[in-house]
């Protein structure tokens, strides 16, 4: 049987492995530092955190719970609209915890915007986002997300947890698909 290349897809590599990596431990050792003697709740939002969430709790020392969400966001085709719909909610009730909100990347903001309100009305004792990427749009919200990993230009990117059509996933790295994915010529 024939395996596909998936290198054969990618333009190129935007963030290493190394890189990553590296990034995930700074995040993980200011996250043990600001919340040094608290009990602290890691929220993930599924499917794209996965990556991120898996890895920055594992480089963390002190011991945190984990609970996830999942969400779907209405819009015209790329473009997310802001109206939110819960698929899965968390197990976990929030009431009076810290609560950390990871997620993949930070486009239009909206779909952040929309979670944090929602998770602000179950009272927790805090509330706060660390994002892996963020994109430049997301400097017009008005979400203050506390942990960046890094700021990346205009471009649809693939790996770590994102995906294109449900592929790219597994991608160790961080890249941007080549025409031929989008365009659909046989590669
Ligand atoms: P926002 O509401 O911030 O515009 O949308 C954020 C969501 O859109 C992310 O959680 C992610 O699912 C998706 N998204 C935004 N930019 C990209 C991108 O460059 N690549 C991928 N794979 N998904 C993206
Ligand atoms: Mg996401
Ligand atoms: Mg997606």
């Amino acid at each position: 049987m024939e395996e596909k290349d998936l290198g054969a897809d990618l333009a190129k590599v935007l963030i290493t492995e190394e890189q990553l990596q590296a990034k995930v431990r700074e995040l993980a050792a200011q996250v043990d530092a600001d919340y040094a003697g608290k009990d602290l709740l890691l929220v993930g939002v599924l499917k794209g955190a996965v990556m991120i969430m898996a890895d920055l709790a594992r480089a963390m020392r002190s011991p945190v719970s984990m609970d996830w969400m999942a969400v779907s966001s209405y819009g015209s085709g790329t473009k997310s609209s802001g109206v939110v719909r819960i698929l899965k909610d968390l197990d976990a009730d929030i009431m009076n915890r810290h609560v950390l909100i990871v997620e993949d990347i930070i486009d239009s903001g909206l779909t952040l915007s929309w979670l944090v309100s929602n998770l602000r009305s179950r009272g927790p004792a805090s509330l706060e986002i660390c994002a892996l990427l963020r994109k430049p749009e997301a400097v017009k919200t008005e979400v203050d997300v506390r942990y960046v990993g890094f700021d990346i230009p205009n471009e649809f990117v693939v790996g770590y947890g994102l995906d294109y059509a449900e592929k790219y996933r597994n991608l160790p790295f961080v890249g941007t698909l080549a025409p031929h994915v989008y365009g659909g010529e046989s590669a």
